[in-house]
């Protein structure tokens, strides 16, 4: 089988660079070992402004809220909310995104095939083994396997240490008592979410996405994701209804890779690593949707001149995730928590009255969604 280009990974990056890659008229492979392109693992909270840029403007097709009020809570119990004017954090139903974005794959032409894994490669020759043992030719090879870098790790991408990685669960559930109209972050506590937080994301009609994680080398001895997120529950959900789904995983917080380009020893071929593959996410609050389909975009448009991608993302988000990785090194423990909510953030909610647009720009960059 000969293409220009085979995706591994068919979420959020994998799909937006077939879109891509389909729309420059490159011959594509996607590939991915799950039965249907719609199951996901995530909160789905998005600020419309990234998912814009990224290329996908919010649609009523698959967000399912629009959310302006949000509360932020230290770990000590200080409380900044408002209401934001300028930016809307947007609830996706990923499903539903996710299985327009196959749509619109196969409408370009792209192949796609489910149930189906990558294996090997060999970026020399510029083939991929595939799990029913055809080999799948090409000269662009793009890694969109999330977390598992399947194919950068065959390349010598280094796996991360528990400090570079996050470890989450959440439930989907119905609850009562809760706002709906009003996302919530608790950040930090060892109880909870050690060096991260939780969220209380509404979903709308009584459902709410809940969960909790921190950094793996943080975690008390012995405790999962899955305990801190029934603690998290226990304490602030007043009246908890019927649980609907599960899902425990991990997330970089850690630097973007130092090398989302990798060449073959004659430089003809190339492997890009997109998404999650490539560590795109921003740390501070392990945002990973836009970064996954800015980077997929990218990718795709410029299959043909891979240097290009990597200046895009040097330029265009290096910048954001650098800083919040250093955000979240300098200040995540509690304490340091509890004195930036005193000092910094709480002071925000008399500037917002004054400077809305500016302040929110402020909140939104330091927390990074
Ligand atoms: C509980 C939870 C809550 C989250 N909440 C948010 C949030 O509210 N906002 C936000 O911005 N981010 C959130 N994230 C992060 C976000 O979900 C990820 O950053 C995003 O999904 C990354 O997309 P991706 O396409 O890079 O990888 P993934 O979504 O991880 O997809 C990887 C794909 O690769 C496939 N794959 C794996 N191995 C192979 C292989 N060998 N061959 C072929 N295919 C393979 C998998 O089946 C999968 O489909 C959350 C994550 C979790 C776990």
């Amino acid at each position: 089988m000969r293409y220009d280009v085979v995706i591994a990974g068919g979420s959020l990056a994998g799909l937006s660079a077939a879109i891509h890659c389909a729309r420059k008229g490159a011959r594509t492979l996607l590939v991915d070992p799950k039965p249907g392109l719609e199951a996901f693992k995530c909160a789905e909270g998005a600020m419309e402004e990234s998912l814009s840029r990224a290329g996908f403007p919010p649609s009523p097709e698959w967000v399912s809220l629009e959310l302006y009020r949000f509360r932020m809570v230290s770990p000590g119990g200080t409380i900044f909310e408002g209401r934001n004017r300028y930016q809307k954090m947007c609830m996706l139903d990923r499903g539903k995104l996710q299985g327009r974005m196959l749509g619109m794959a196969l409408d370009g032409g792209c192949d796609v095939r489910t149930q189906l894994k990558a294996g090997r490669l060999d970026l020399d020759a510029g083939t991929l083994r595939l799990g029913n043992g055809d080999d799948a030719r090409a000269k662009t090879f793009i890694d969109a396997t999330g977390m598992a870098a399947a194919l950068g790790t065959q390349c010598g991408q280094k796996r991360l240490s528990n400090d570079g990685l996050s470890l989450v669960a959440q439930w989907t559930m119905h609850a009562e008592g809760l706002e709906e109209d009003r996302y919530q972050l608790y950040f930090g506590s060892p109880h909870h979410s050690p060096a991260g937080y939780s969220w209380i994301f509404p979903k709308g009609n009584g459902l709410f996405n809940i969960g909790a994680g921190g950094v793996a080398s943080r975690l008390p001895k012995g405790v999962l994701p899955r305990e801190l997120v029934e603690r998290f529950i226990r304490d602030r959900v007043p009246r908890p209804g019927k649980r609907l789904r599960f899902v425990a995983s991990f997330l970089p917080c850690s630097l973007p890779v130092e090398r989302p380009i990798i060449r073959s020893a004659d430089g003809k071929n190339a492997l890009l690593l997109v998404g999650d593959a490539a560590r795109l996410c921003v740390a501070s609050v392990s945002a990973g949707i836009a970064t996954a389909l800015q980077s997929g975009r990218w990718a795709g448009e410029n299959w043909a001149a891979p240097e290009k991608y990597q200046t895009l993302l040097e330029e265009g988000l290096y910048k954001k995730l650098v800083g919040s990785y250093m955000f979240k090194m300098g200040n995540f423990s509690d304490e340091k928590l509890n004195a930036l909510f005193r000092w910094r953030i709480r002071p925000m909610g008399f500037l917002h009255r004054l400077f809305p647009a500016r302040v929110e720009q402020m909140a939104v960059d330091l927390l990074g969604f």
